[in-house]
């Protein structure tokens, strides 16, 4: 969804997003249920935990250590080839990264996760213009059918837009 303004090649070299420090649990990508149970049949060492109505890696029992920055790679991540779901598999939350739909006080808002090295190289402009030219609309549509998308605002995300309804 952000290939007009993502390499994918650049997306294989950096897995950063597909990798998860202790602190960053918050941020592992949501599955439907019948999402979840069809990879739970086909990929037999994926742990999945319940996020509402919805499903989310379990990579707790990954970790080795305390330690907050220790990283934990998602089950579906092969280390050379990069992601292993199909288009149909993979969460929308992994094709809109590293955007988020996100409650901030009274609005719900599509900001701009901070850490992708990539978008970070181009004009925030940019990024804005493809969310209002109609993913933003996408987003909208799939966090109303599964609003367990959507998360609570972190300070520093950038607010691309709000929409004009909020979803809780
Ligand atoms: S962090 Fe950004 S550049 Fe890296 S894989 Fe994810 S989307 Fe691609
Ligand atoms: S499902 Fe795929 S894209 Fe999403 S975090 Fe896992 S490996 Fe990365």
């Amino acid at each position: 969804m952000l290939s007009s303004i993502l390499s994918k090649s650049k997306c294989a070299e950096c897995k950063f997003c597909c990798v998860f420090r202790r602190q960053s649990r918050w941020e592992t990508p949501l599955f439907t249920k019948e999402t979840a149970a069809a990879l739970s049949e086909k990929y037999k060492n994926a742990k999945f935990r319940q996020v509402g109505d919805m499903l989310t890696i379990d990579i707790d029992g990954e970790y080795k250590t305390d330690d907050p920055e220790e990283e934990a790679a998602c089950f579906f991540l092969d280390g050379r080839k990069g992601c292993m779901l199909s288009d149909g598999e993979k969460p929308l939350d992994c094709k809109i990264w590293p955007l988020r739909i996100m409650n901030k006080g009274d609005k719900t808002v599509i900001a701009l996760t901070p850490t992708c090295p990539e978008i970070n190289k181009l004009p925030l402009e940019t990024v804005r213009e493809l969310v209002e030219s109609g993913l933003g609309k996408v987003i909208e549509e799939e966090a109303v059918k599964n609003p367990d998308m959507v998360k609570e605002y972190r300070e520093g995300f950038p607010v691309l837009s709000e929409l004009d309804q909020q979803i809780i």
